[in-house]
């Protein structure tokens, strides 16, 4: 068994992605409540028990909201930057450890080796994760506002891309959401369109690539169809025949995926 992930939800509304190497298995966030996500995890088959830690890629509640109550009843250390750290809301109570991850410092977690990068996007030092064992790789890349130098860079020798495909910019533009807020969702702070997640795709290509997940849906601003067409007219058919597809859900995990070097 090489490198396992599995996205058990994602959206606005929770955040969490399973990732497992060797005897490692930590979990991409917390934003459903520790029950849900235990709930999850067990009718995948995914043994509750088995997890290491727990990352956390920023403070939005969508990604933190069961951190607290998991951490405490697992005894599960949390992974996260001082910013992040800081800027926790009090009502998650005390973590059972706390270790401060830096972007550019890479650490082993068991049979893992962690590779942590800035995200450009409005929370206080919000990081994507580089996964890496046994010759595979794992990006979990969403909450990005733009694909930096840094991103593509961390992304391009990848086996396995979780990314982000947040919204088609025209339902976003024509839809229900306040202009301000509209805006805050396009600006470089924001999250990645459709069109913009193909251009990064694109950008990163090579021939080894073998899953790639879309992502942190807005289920107002977007459609699973709509990411399908959207990779139709983008990803030139052959070019992409090797590579396999999924759109996380919010209410149901993704197929569980498993990545060879
Ligand atoms: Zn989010
Ligand atoms: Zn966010």
């Amino acid at each position: 068994m090489a490198l396992v992930f599995q996205v058990l939800a994602s959206g606005s509304k929770g955040n969490a992605v399973y990732v497992a190497g060797g005897s490692t298995a930590l979990l991409v966030d917390a934003g459903l409540s520790a029950k849900e996500i235990m709930r999850r995890l067990e009718s995948a088959g995914l043994d509750p028990k088995g997890l290491s830690a727990v990352l956390l890629s920023h403070e939005h509640n969508d990604h933190i909201r069961g951190v607290g109550v998991l951490s405490r009843r697992r005894g599960l250390p949390v992974y996260l930057t001082q910013g992040c750290l800081e800027a926790l809301p009090p009502q998650l109570g005390e973590l059972a450890s706390v270790h401060l991850i830096q972007s550019g410092r890479s650490f082993r977690l068991g049979d893992l080796t962690v590779h942590p990068f800035s995200l450009s996007h409005d929370a206080a030092d919000p990081v994507g994760f580089l996964f890496e064992h046994d010759g595979c790789r794992l990006a979990v890349c969403t909450d990005c506002g733009t694909a930096t130098q840094l991103v593509r860079t961390r992304l391009r020798h990848c086996h396995g891309l979780i990314v982000e495909a947040n919204h088609d910019v025209e339902r976003l533009m024509n839809g229900p959401y306040t202009w301000p807020l509209k805006q805050r969702i396009r600006s470089r702070h924001g999250h990645l369109s459709n069109d913009e997640c193909c251009d990064l795709l694109r950008d990163v290509h090579h021939e080894n690539l073998q899953i790639v997940v879309m992502a942190h849906l807005s289920e107002i601003n977007n459609h699973p169809q709509l990411v399908q067409d959207t990779l139709g007219y983008r990803l030139e058919r052959d070019r992409w025949a090797h590579v396999r597809f999924f759109i996380a859900a919010q209410d149901h995990p993704a197929p569980l995926c498993e990545l060879s070097p």
